[in-house]
């Protein structure tokens, strides 16, 4: 138990709310969800799942008909041939973590990780008994994983690297050029490449691109995406893998069977509604985020002493409070009970988020514009 990391972004919740049934009004810009509702296909397809009867197990690694659906998707939208019988349904994506790492890694394997980072990673990682092996993503590089770097730090223990693109915490993509490096130095390796795809539909200036879509490299990629951010639906708990082989896949079952037997099943049938539906909800939101994006970075760049680059997808901006000569922990902890403001420290997300701060805007325009005045007169007083 003492190798399991945490979320930071669910304690400072918890906190934030804390305060608020003290009385203090507090502006969210510290939870990783769209501010939207699940689209209403998407609800009445679960309605009508529940009236039809859908209340038992399903098969372990889901409902054929979501199994099929999401191997259409990926197929598709990865340029990419995946079968049912390599993809895995879980409550949530986060599971695809867990049992990837539990499934791939032993004692002293070493893995490579973005940092910043999702922390899930390096928890799972140290808790299957690996060595976390952090690839620091730098501002000078638009924080996109410097691939020359992550070349050098592989061993002959390397067992897996992770990608994260768009990125959480700091909205960064991976180019074609990156992936191209990644692809030429490790393909053939006993290495698996371990892709977080889960913003893949949430990006503004480009195209999300996946490692497993170039040549050869389906066969040692796992995907992981889901539904929780592309369709609101973070309650519901619903994502799943794509594996590179149904053997694989099958392993990974064996896991579901030993923890959640199934994901609950008007849950999948709604999943087989997001992925087959309109997909204008999905847009409109996009386009939403986008027009929030640019007006937070322009508001945080207008205050002295911070620096914020336009991220490219996910729905967060990572910026630069280095001039403040403060942890960033502590200047997170400052802006929460002085200005009721509640942000995540950079650091949350691994050591090298030291001097940035992590800030969802999957909130509304007036919080986004609250929030971020009072972090300005915050900081104001500090310097
Ligand atoms: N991967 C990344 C990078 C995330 O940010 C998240 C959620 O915050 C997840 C995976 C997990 O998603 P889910 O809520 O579907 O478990």
């Amino acid at each position: 138990m003492a190798r399991l990391g945490t979320e930071t972004a669910f304690e400072v919740l918890a906190k934030a709310k804390r305060l608020e049934s003290q009385g203090r009004r507090i502006v969210h810009l510290e939870i990783g969800e769209p501010d939207f509702e699940t689209p209403h296909h998407i609800v009445a397809a679960a309605v009508q799942a529940l009236q039809d009867g859908w209340h038992h197990y399903t098969p372990s690694a889901g409902i054929p008909a979501l199994r099929e659906a999401i191997a259409e998707h990926i197929s598709r939208t990865r340029m990419i041939t995946v079968s049912p019988d390599q993809v895995v349904v879980t409550p949530g994506a986060k599971p695809i973590i867990f049992f990837s790492l539990l499934a791939l890694i032993q004692k002293d394997d070493e893995v490579i990780f973005p940092n910043p980072g999702f922390p899930i990673y390096e928890s799972m990682i140290r808790f299957a008994g690996g060595t976390p092996v952090p690839a620091p993503l730098r501002e000078e590089l638009e924080f996109r994983m410097d691939v020359d770097e992550v070349i050098k730090l592989a061993t002959p223990r390397t067992k897996m690297i992770i990608l994260n693109s768009p990125n959480n915490p700091t909205g960064s993509a991976l180019d074609e050029h990156d992936l191209e490096k990644l692809a030429a130095a490790f393909q053939g390796k006993d290495i698996f490449f371990f892709s977080d795809e889960i913003y893949s539909q949430i990006t503004y200036d480009c195209q999300a691109l996946s490692i497993a879509s170039l040549r050869g490299m389906q066969a040692q990629t796992i995907i992981l995406d889901g539904f929780s951010k592309t369709y609101a639906m973070t309650g519901w708990r619903l994502g799943y893998g794509a594996l590179p082989s149904p053997e694989l896949a099958a392993q990974i079952t064996k896991l579901m069977i030993n923890s959640n037997s199934c994901t609950a099943a008007f849950t999948q049938m709604a999943g087989v509604a997001a992925l087959t539906g309109d997909h204008a909800p999905v847009r409109q939101m996009v386009e939403t985020f986008r027009g929030r994006r640019d007006r937070v970075v322009k508001l945080l760049n207008e205050i002295p002493g911070v620096s914020c680059r336009l991220p490219r997808g996910a729905f967060y901006v990572f910026p630069n409070v280095k001039s403040f000569s403060r942890k960033s922990s502590d200047l997170a902890t400052l802006l929460l009970n002085e200005a009721g403001v509640a942000v995540l420290s950079g650091t949350a997300f691994g050591r090298y988020g030291e001097g940035y701060l992590r800030l969802s805007y999957a909130t509304s325009m007036e919080s986004l514009e609250e929030g971020i005045g009072k972090i300005a007169e915050a900081l104001g007083r500090l310097k």
